[in-house]
């Protein structure tokens, strides 16, 4: 309730600015007014304005956009498109609205452009190709699918969106057999600077279909995603937690399964030291153990089904069931950072160990009730970019580069106010830089940063490497000459501040 109230305030605050400022930079809006878009446009006072701003679920994430322009169709979004590029406006793209940190998704003193009406989904029952607006979130999807036999490699929280998710990266549940989210994807549909709107698939446009794979919104607006779908079938697993005391039994248990998991790549873990007061006083380590073929408790979680638990929901179940089950909430206020490891038991430990400091210190400036955290660690073995990823015509990651298994890292807090995230924004920027030097140390760290889970501050796309930077500025040079998708957005992960 408190995060929402705040929210609204911190909202007001920004949209006054926004105003304020309003006349000098109005450029976008009059431009998509003139293209005849009046009716798709929202200002700061209108109600349709005011709940998209407030459909982002990190509290930090709204902005002050000048206006939202919300297009209907793929028509529309070339009309936007042009628009804005000959205006002297900024903009930016948003799909779901999950971006974690301000300005990932959202603009001062510019135009949003809105895809949140872009909800088809539809699965071609011959093909198997399912075709996916960036509208939706997750669970939709997965619920539509699921009427009709099909599933795809989408994200695990139901309410992620489709435009960042699949751009960025992608880690499902079904990593492991299909590879990222991103591979799957067999075509985009994509609306150029220049407002032409192209397919970029395997064989047209093959330069931009690689570069969409994890390169973000650098190149263009992804008006349709298909993706290369398989039968749904119910998966087996869930959450649970066990004591902190059980943490390194836990974490050997990851590392062995991070070095076996090529053999069942069907089964997933997600390994998190995780402070939650709202279900737990002290910090606990929360496993998700889920298998994509159904197969009840297999051997590769026969260790970790040996530690008591305080908390166990593993079942059977659909793909649409176990997004929705685990929902992490909407309205706080949030800070991420993300690396990589080599999959080493005493690099996570003493990760971990950081971790428990860090809630210690938390917990003397802070009310005990106001915050969580998250210390996740979730395996990323080579096979995955080798095989999987490099058998569907490859991506921009890099990740076909590492060659140990490593664990992608997610440290997250959220609290109540705008206050608490000044606060607590340094403990976890400090606890990051301390982890990756400890990893530096011991030989263990693993220069890729995810940019689906990382801060504004952190550098993503290069982590991809020298040869998949150029590759990506190539690319983005052929299609968006001008480099409108690069200078006119002034937030999100772009190449030109690489
Ligand atoms: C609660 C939660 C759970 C998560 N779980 C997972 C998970 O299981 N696995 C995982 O990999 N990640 C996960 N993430 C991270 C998630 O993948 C990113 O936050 C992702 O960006 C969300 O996509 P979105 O469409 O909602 O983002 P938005 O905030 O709408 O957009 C993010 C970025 O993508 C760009 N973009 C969006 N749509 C388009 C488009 N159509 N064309 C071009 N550019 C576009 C935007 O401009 C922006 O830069 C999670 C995040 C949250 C908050």
């Amino acid at each position: 309730m408190i995060s929402k109230a705040s929210a609204c305030v911190a909202t007001a605050a920004l949209l006054f600015q926004g105003l304020s400022s309003a006349a000098a930079t109005t450029g976008g809006c009059q431009a998509l007014a003139a293209a005849g878009l009046s009716s798709q446009i929202y200002y700061p006072a209108d109600a349709n304005y005011i709940a998209r701003e407030a459909s982002y679920w990190a509290a930090n994430a709204p902005l002050s956009p000048l206006c939202i322009v919300q297009p209907r169709n793929t028509a529309e979004v070339q009309k936007v498109v042009k628009a804005i590029a000959g205006s002297s406006g900024n903009f930016t793209v948003r799909s779901g609205g999950h971006g974690h940190w301000r300005g990932a998704s959202d603009i001062h003193n510019g135009v949003t452009i809105d895809l949140g009406l872009f909800t088809d989904v539809t699965v071609d029952k011959k093909t198997m190709i399912a075709s996916i607006g960036p509208g939706p979130n997750w669970a939709t999807v997965f619920k539509t699918l699921e009427a009709q036999g099909a599933m795809v490699a989408g994200g695990r929280d139901g309410g992620v969106g489709i435009g960042g998710f699949l751009t960025g990266g992608g880690n499902s549940y079904y990593t492991g057999m299909q590879g990222f989210g991103a591979d799957n994807v067999v075509n985009f549909e994509v609306v150029l600077a220049d407002g032409r709107v192209v397919n970029a698939n395997a064989k047209t446009n093959s330069d931009l279909w690689k570069a969409l794979k994890g390169g973000s919104g650098n190149f263009g607006i992804v008006t349709r995603f298909d993706m290369q779908a398989f039968t749904a079938v119910p998966l087996w697993g869930g959450l649970s937690a066990a004591e902190r005391k059980y943490g390194d039994t836990i974490i050997t248990e990851l590392i062995n399964f991070t070095n076996n998991n090529a053999k069942n790549p069907e089964d997933a873990l997600i390994v998190n030291f995780t402070y939650n007061p709202g279900m737990f006083t002290e910090i606990v380590v929360a496993m998700v153990t889920v298998d994509v073929k159904g197969a009840v408790a297999p051997p590769a979680f026969e260790q970790i089904a040996k530690v008591p638990t305080v908390l166990a929901d593993l079942t059977t179940r659909s793909m649409s069931n176990i997004a929705t089950s685990y929902l992490l909430a909407p309205g706080s206020q949030n800070v991420w950072y993300s690396l990589t490891f080599r999959a080493d038991r005493d690099i996570v430990s003493h990760i971990a160990a950081l971790h428990d400091e860090m809630v210690a210190k938390l917990l003397t400036v802070l009310p005990a009730a106001d915050f969580t955290t998250q210390c996740l660690f979730q395996p990323i073995p080579a096979y995955i970019a080798q095989d999987r990823s490099n058998a569907k015509g490859g991506n921009v990651l890099g990740l076909d580069a590492v060659k140990d298994n490593a664990l992608l890292w997610l440290i997250t807090a959220a609290v109540q106010t705008e206050e608490q995230l000044a606060i607590i924004t340094p403990y976890i920027s400090e606890l990051s830089a301390a982890s990756n030097a400890y990893a530096k140390a011991k030989g263990g760290a693993v220069d890729w940063v995810y940019l689906n889970y990382a801060d504004g501050s952190q550098n993503p796309l290069a982590s991809y490497g020298a040869k998949n930077v150029k590759f990506m500025k190539d690319v983005a040079k052929k299609y968006d000459p001008k480099a409108i998708f690069q200078n006119k957005v002034t937030g999100a992960f772009r190449l030109n501040r690489i």
